[in-house]
């Protein structure tokens, strides 16, 4: 059975190669889960602006945060309403034609109405959350946030209101036309990959007797 549908709403409907789009709740979490950041949008002095920042899901509910100082923060809490979008890079889908040449993806936008956290117990949750977001785990491993610190930090939740996916993969799609042509066609793949960690070399760590953490342990597989 699959989950509920989150679109197509007024703001969220694909117009151009609808076979690709999927409104299911289940497809677009996952893909906002899975992407590491995200874009929001917003108008800032009158100028329509993208920008990048981190983003953590809960439920129906998209948290974004900030300095309170940040000017897209305050631009998408004043109207009251904000886009978000998030695209996860797949890989190259190789045509035998520039034409259809394309990149592999998954992409998001999310439509919903906004609201600045303010109730206390909210905010600690969704800062570890921000934490957890970049490295599961990593929120029990930290010393804990400061008053200050908390106070500097613009909390926005956005609640998905209505949202869309797009997801662009499988094998290249070229003209029958063109398939006769001797021109290498096919997909790359493409994937997030992890290096060796690097620790920092400053105060209790120039000794090198702090061991890796269990999240870094666990993102990179090592018993
Ligand atoms: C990495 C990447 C590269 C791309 N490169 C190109 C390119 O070079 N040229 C090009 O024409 N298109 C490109 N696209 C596709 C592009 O994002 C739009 O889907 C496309 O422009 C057609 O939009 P539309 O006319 O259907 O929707 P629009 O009328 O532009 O948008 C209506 C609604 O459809 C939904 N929507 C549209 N696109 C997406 C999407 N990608 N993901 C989730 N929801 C979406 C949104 O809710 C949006 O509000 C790319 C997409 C990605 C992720």
């Amino acid at each position: 059975m699959s989950s509920p549908n989150l679109g197509p709403g007024p703001s969220t409907k694909i117009r151009r190669l609808p076979d690709k789009a999927t409104y299911d709740s289940d497809a677009i979490f996952s893909i906002l889960d899975e992407a590491r950041y995200c874009y929001v949008a917003g108008i800032v002095d009158g100028l329509a602006m993208a920008l990048p920042t981190l983003h953590a899901r809960e439920g129906r509910t998209l948290y974004l945060h900030g300095n309170r100082s940040n000017a897209i923060m305050k631009a998408v809490l004043d109207a009251g309403r904000a886009c978000v979008s998030v695209t996860i890079y797949d890989g190259m889908r190789l045509a035998r034609s520039g034409f259809e040449s394309s990149i592999a993806y998954r992409s998001v936008v999310v439509v919903g109405s906004t609201r600045s956290v303010e109730d206390e117990a909210e905010r600690a949750r969704i800062l570890d959350l921000f934490v957890d977001m970049v490295l599961p785990g990593r929120a029990s491993e930290v010393r804990p946030m400061t008053q200050k610190e908390t106070r500097l930090t613009l909390v926005v939740a956005l609640s998905i209101d209505e949202a869309s996916a797009k997801v662009s993969q499988g094998p290249t799609e070229d003209d029958t036309d063109d398939q006769e042509l001797p021109i290498w066609s096919g997909t790359v793949p493409a994937h997030l990959s992890f290096d060796e960690p690097v620790p920092s070399r400053d105060g209790a760590m120039a000794a090198g007797t702090v061991p890796l953490p269990a999240s870094v342990r666990r993102l990179l597989d090592l018993r």
